[in-house]
């Protein structure tokens, strides 16, 4: 009996007054009673999110972090770009504006949704600030590039090496709010796409060829490694598999997959079909083929003779 109370009592707090009604009239009125206090209890304990205030404080903290001299600049209305004193007036412009146009084309018919919180971007002059702040305030970096923290939702970047990297982590949040169910390596594939990008026109982006082809080229040249980066293998792949032992392969994998189904127009339609239709495709395997015309296995020799003549 709990339990069913328990029930009625989720359900009127999911759907709503229709239902508080219906439920009413069959008789369980201290339910309803019980769980309109809760509401307002509830109501109480989570104050509404309130963006511009999160703003304001996410500036008064970085400036505290990072210095008075501190840039900042708001992009899509819940970035908030960061450049610390390492970096010059010039480059810190530079970083603004690729952000803005990069997440423009990111919010073009790409993806649906920006992140409903907002998002530090820490940017660095170079890789002596970087490492010192990552040290002091996250326990290390783990890379010379950047780094997005999901909890704190700050990316924390070395900008000297080129901005790649912050077109790349930019991707994440947005994947976070866009696709919460999105396994790691569509999420790295997508993101490491744009570490090299391409923008021809406001509200286009593309990736080009980079780093990460040697790696795959490589792979494919073995049996064990012919299996690894396969399609199929791919799709089955656990979180925890990616981050496993071939993890730098994965990444690779992932991202020329994602290059190769941009270049045939078919990787935004595919994105949103497995997005759209998660409950049903939880491999993504159904929206691939039903974009694609053929599973992955079966896309596997097609996309390997791409990946192998790339320039
Ligand atoms: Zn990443």
């Amino acid at each position: 009996m709990t339990q069913l109370v328990r029930a009625v009592r989720c359900r009127i707090y999911v759907i709503g007054k229709k239902l508080l009604v219906v439920v009413a009239a069959a008789g369980v009125m201290s339910a309803v009673a019980t769980c309109t206090t809760e509401r307002r209890a509830e109501a109480k304990r989570a104050p509404a999110y309130d963006l511009n205030k999160d703003l304001e404080a996410r500036k008064k903290e970085a400036r505290k972090l990072l210095g008075k001299r501190t840039r900042f600049r708001v992009v899509q209305k819940v970035f908030l770009v960061a450049g610390a004193p390492s970096m010059g007036r010039r480059f810190f412009r530079r970083s603004v504006s690729l952000t803005k146009r990069a997440t423009y084309a990111y919010f073009n018919k790409r993806f649906a949704k920006r992140p409903a919180k907002a998002v530090s971007v820490y940017l660095f002059g170079n890789k002596y600030a970087y490492k010192k702040f990552c040290r002091k305030h996250h326990g290390g970096c783990g890379t010379p590039y950047g780094v997005y923290y999901h909890s704190p939702r700050r990316i924390v970047m070395n900008a000297s090496p080129g901005l790649g990297t912050l077109t790349h982590e930019l991707v994440h949040p947005i994947v976070e709010t866009d696709f919460p169910n999105a396994p790691s390596w569509l999420n790295e594939g997508i993101a490491s796409l744009f570490e090299y990008p391409y923008i021809p026109r406001k509200g286009e982006i593309h990736g080009l060829t980079n780093w990460r082809l040697p790696q795959l080229r490589r792979a494919l040249r073995t049996r064990a490694g012919r299996r690894r980066a396969s399609l199929g293998n791919l799709f089955s792949m656990s979180d925890r598999d990616f981050r496993g032992a071939y993890e730098g392969l994965y990444y690779s994998m992932s991202r020329y997959l994602a290059q190769w189904l941009d270049s045939k127009k078919m990787l935004w339609k595919f994105y949103q079909r497995w997005r759209d239709n998660y409950a049903t495709d939880k491999s993504g395997a159904k929206a691939f083929k039903a974009v694609v015309g053929k599973t992955p296995a079966q896309a596997n020799r097609e996309w390997v003779r791409w990946v192998k003549r790339l320039r």
